[in-house]
């Protein structure tokens, strides 16, 4: 047998997901032999978009060597035990509380799919004939045991000359901004990034040297307003005081911290009467426990981790922020059930964060026909979505196959955003020690990932592109 002749070619970057869109994160790297992605999200939202999920996937599974997962968010992993069912048996190298975290998001995502089959095999509303689970548990079960923790700020080697750096970024616990380098030239993908002010998160650091930027653009095209509690203390308590409930779809991770936090503060305040805060999503409260955990015992990207010696840090501090007066956590069925038509005014928090599933649907289709309610979305709503639809004042919804009027008061709250804006974009942009060679501008709508590219040209003076869907090209060193 004659040794593979070693190929000299440039290494490839491929943008297999969210390019001119936010969904299906997925970046392939190809140095020498060796094939890694970076994320390996699925694609959500609008129907035309989740239909990539059942494409044949563009480079043989079985061929890959490795993933870097950035985060735990189902966009950025939620693909991984549909490419293990296809063959990849390869390493996932991702940090601990991302590997705490995904382990909850994608047994919840197989018992998700695996729900919709049946659904659509009950009902007929498939395309698929019989209706099939994307994924199921087996592929989940199969694919944990490959999931490999890396320490933040550490290079480790992933595959043939390709070596990987975690740093934190800041937009949920474990997030990370990745840098891989072939030996040559190094990309660096912000994956989600946080907005530096996270009460929980340590912020993320610069970018330092860098010859190809990815860079993600959910808000390229937009500012946060400024942090108001206050305000959304005075819209919810208008809602109880009328006798209403307030629902807040909220995604399962980081969301529900972030909430919990600013409604402990609001009740300790007296700007919120002490009504229950019902979480009710089994996997928000699995992902919870994730976080008191890491903040009990300072992980690596917990804010006040890092306190000088001797200093006890607010750790200790920080894990009684997650843990509000009123709290009740809903496990059971029963208890969801019942908390669609609470005893005294409530404030329900139910995933899924866009409401495209999950228990929020029967809180909503309970809660939505009665105008004493009000229901605060406080993520970003990808097109397509229930979250999209409310807010763009949609009549009537759609909840298990039947419309339900719209009624209740729909509010957004857009600071409570776990994603860097643009200006935070830029700033964190303008910290890399010289121009790179490119940046490509991806994880956003066409519009937001334009602009933040066209920021980029006129501010920083950079190459910067929004690439398209499937579009390779060479990784090469920044011209010193
Ligand atoms: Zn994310």
């Amino acid at each position: 047998m004659s040794p593979q002749p070693r190929r000299s070619l440039p290494t490839a970057l491929t943008f297999l997901g969210a390019a001119q869109t936010v969904t299906g994160s997925k970046f392939l790297i190809e140095a020498g032999e060796a094939r890694v992605l970076v994320d390996c999200g699925l694609f959500q939202g609008a129907r035309e978009l989740r239909r990539r999920n059942w494409e044949a996937f563009p480079v043989p599974p079985a061929d890959l060597d490795a993933v870097l997962l950035t985060h735990a968010h189902l966009d950025h992993c939620g693909y991984l035990p549909a490419l293990y069912r296809r063959g990849f048996r390869g390493r996932v190298l991702c940090t601990a509380s991302t590997r705490a975290l995904a382990e909850i998001v994608l047994r919840d995502s197989a018992k998700l799919q695996e729900e919709d089959a049946r659904w659509a095999r009950e009902h007929g509303t498939s395309r698929h004939r019989p209706p099939k689970a994307l994924y199921d548990t087996d592929d989940v079960e199969g694919l944990l045991p490959h999931l490999d923790v890396v320490p933040f700020g550490t290079w480790v080697s992933v595959a043939g000359p390709v070596r990987a750096r975690f740093d934190p970024a800041g937009h949920i616990l474990g997030s990370a901004v990745i840098r891989v380098d072939d030996g040559a030239a190094t990309v660096v993908f912000s994956g989600d990034l946080g907005r530096g002010h996270h009460p929980l998160l340590v912020a993320p650091g610069p970018i330092g040297r860098a010859d190809v930027i990815v860079v993600e653009s959910t808000y390229g095209d937009r500012g946060h307003p400024p942090r108001d509690p206050a305000a959304m203390a005075a819209v919810m308590r208008t809602a109880l005081e009328r006798g209403g409930n307030v629902l807040v779809p909220a995604f399962a991770i980081d969301r529900t911290e972030l909430l919990l936090v600013e409604l402990g503060a609001l009740m300790a305040s007296g700007a919120l009467p002490r009504v229950p805060v019902l979480v009710d999503s089994p996997m928000a409260l699995r992902a919870l426990e994730v976080y008191r955990r890491a903040l009990a015992t300072g992980g690596e990207d917990v804010a006040g981790a890092e306190e000088p010696a001797g200093g006890e840090g607010n750790a200790g501090v920080l894990v009684d922020r997650l843990y509000p007066p009123t709290l009740r956590e809903l496990v059971t069925a029963e208890e969801s059930m019942d908390a669609t038509h609470p005893r005294q005014p409530s404030i329900v928090i139910s995933a899924s964060g866009m409401a495209s599933g999950g228990r929020v649907v029967h809180h909503l289709a309970a809660m939505l026909p009665d105008e004493r309610n009000l229901v605060l979305l406080v993520g970003f709503q990808a097109p397509g979505t229930r979250g999209a639809d409310l807010l763009g004042g949609a009549p009537a919804v759609k909840c298990y196959g039947e419309y339900v009027p719209v009624r209740a008061q729909v509010e957004q709250v857009r600071w409570l955003s776990v994603h860097a804006d643009a200006e935070e974009l830029l700033a964190w942009l303008a910290t890399a020690e010289a121009p790179p060679r490119a940046a490509y501008v991806v994880h956003g709508e066409p519009e937001a990932a334009d602009a933040l590219a066209q920021r980029i040209r006129v501010e920083l003076g950079w190459l910067a592109v929004a690439p398209r869907e499937d579009e390779r090209v060479l990784v090469l060193p920044a011209r010193q």
